[in-house]
């Protein structure tokens, strides 16, 4: 019974997978307003296992987004590599409690090795501390925990035991672009959302590094490598060199764009970045590996595990159990998802994977010029900013295209002007998608033309 239903569930996610190209990207008003099926009463006995996956599927999948497809360019969301999602099954079949080498040796040793794999892939110290956790978001928490935990114990304040109030201050430096997240988690850590300096940007979205002020061992730079709407990068290197001088700490953003350091093309652009003290990056955006799954690293290990660590803040090195270096104390083994991605890549096939995406970034951006649009951003990644000639018909555009469901992306605003934004991120993106989705476009807009 257990075999069929697991069977079952196989099929009917093969099944999802093979068609999930020639669905809408985002579902009809039918599929959604057929979800009201799912709104049933808490039943009062058990209900039939096939019955569960049947409806789960017959109701559900319908009703998804289809950024398992080819022609997701919403946000900055990958794919999901088929032997990641493969190895995310077989984790999930054996359900190991993946927080040290007690509760799964498994899971503790794929995770230590795939620590090294992605310190090798990202080319960043090799003796840093990785810890793998939900995303960049709660990959930045943790690295800003620790920075947290540094400044203050050098000022002789222990922040795990005593808290903040009566603390040392701590100078939080960040962009005018920096990601919301980066405030989110600087508001869970008690550092304040809008206590922070923000440094004004160039036109691209990188940070003026001559308008910093003065840095000293108390103050957090929190910098971005790639930008959520136009790729941009950082001045990392530069930031890092003036941050030495004084004991600051440097973290990065590198939500997707720490990735550019695995690309033969692009690695320029994220040159100097292994300098800084803290980076986080994601396995579910552009690694192509499912949600969800980011990484931290931290150069200073001690640090890491002074603020992670449940038990006596002494260091434990980087045999300590996985779960000394996260927020979450019982998680699934999500080591394993990034490391079925790394093998299968290898070195060139992870290059390949990012620079291929910044190709297709640009031959989009070239179609979409040659339809009378505007590129608002230097598109040095595989991210785009795109504006029709008036806020007005750049709305209708977008609501155009989702209506019509050959391809999705969304609104933003970028520098003040009302844009889309695309983001090529997933492995199964090919020309031909592009090409489709520029018809898709093209027609749209005609649409619209004949309309006024
Ligand atoms: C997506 C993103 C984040 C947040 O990452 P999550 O994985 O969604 O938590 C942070 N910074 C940047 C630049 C991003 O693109």
């Amino acid at each position: 019974m257990s075999n069929e239903l697991l069977r079952d569930a196989y099929e009917r996610s093969e099944r999802y997978l093979s068609g999930v190209d020639r669905q809408r990207v985002f579902p009809a008003a039918s599929e959604l307003t057929a979800l009201t099926g799912f709104e049933e009463p808490f039943p009062e006995t058990g209900q039939n296992a096939q019955d569960i996956l049947g409806q789960l599927d017959e109701l559900g999948a319908s009703a998804t987004v289809a950024s398992a497809g080819s022609r997701y360019f919403g946000f900055v969301v990958g794919g999901s590599l088929p032997v990641t999602v493969g190895a995310n099954w077989m984790a999930t079949a054996w359900d190991q409690v993946a927080s040290s080498s007690v509760t799964s040796p498994v899971a503790d040793k794929i995770e230590k090795v795939t620590s090294q794999w992605l310190l090798d892939v990202l080319d960043l110290p090799r003796q840093a501390a990785v810890g793998f956790v939900t995303g960049a978001t709660m990959a930045t928490f943790t690295a800003l925990a620790a920075a947290r935990h540094k400044i203050l114990k050098k000022q002789g304040w222990n922040v795990e035991e005593d808290g903040l109030f009566g603390a040392p201050e701590i100078k939080v430096i960040v962009s005018d672009e920096v990601h919301v997240t980066v405030l989110k988690a600087l508001s869970m850590l008690g550092l304040g959302k809008s206590r922070v300096i923000k440094i004004p940007t160039d036109a691209n979205g990188a940070m003026d590094v001559g308008k910093l002020p003065e840095l000293n061992d108390q103050t957090i730079v929190c910098t971005q490598a790639g930008n959520v709407n136009s790729g941009a990068f950082d001045p990392i290197s530069e930031i890092c060199d003036r941050a030495q001088a004084v004991g600051a700490w440097v973290h990065v953003d590198g939500a997707f764009g720490l990735w550019a350091r695995s690309s033969s093309s692009k690695a320029y652009l994220a040159q100097g970045m292994e300098k800084a003290d803290s980076w986080a990056t994601d396995g579910h955006k552009w690694l192509n590996t499912p949600y969800d799954g980011g990484v931290v690293v931290c150069r200073d290990d001690e640090a890491l595990y002074g603020a992670m660590s449940v038990s006596a803040a002494y260091l434990k090195g980087r045999e300590g159990a996985s779960q000394s270096y996260i927020p979450e104390f019982s998680k699934r083994a999500r080591g394993i998802d990034i490391w079925a991605a790394l093998k299968f890549l290898g070195r060139d096939g992870v290059d390949d994977l990012i620079s291929g995406c910044c190709e297709l970034a640009e031959y989009f951006a070239k179609g979409l010029e040659a339809l009378g649009l505007n590129i608002l951003n230097d598109v040095v990644l595989n991210q785009i900013v795109v504006s029709w000639d008036s806020a007005e018909r750049t709305e209708a555009l977008i609501q155009g295209v989702q209506q019509e469901g050959t391809c999705w992306f969304g609104p933003t605003i970028w520098k003040g002007h009302n844009a889309f934004r695309l983001s090529v991120s997933s492995w199964k993106i090919t020309h031909q998608d592009i090409d489709l989705s520029l018809k898709a476009i093209e027609d749209a807009m005609r649409k619209i033309e004949a309309q006024k």
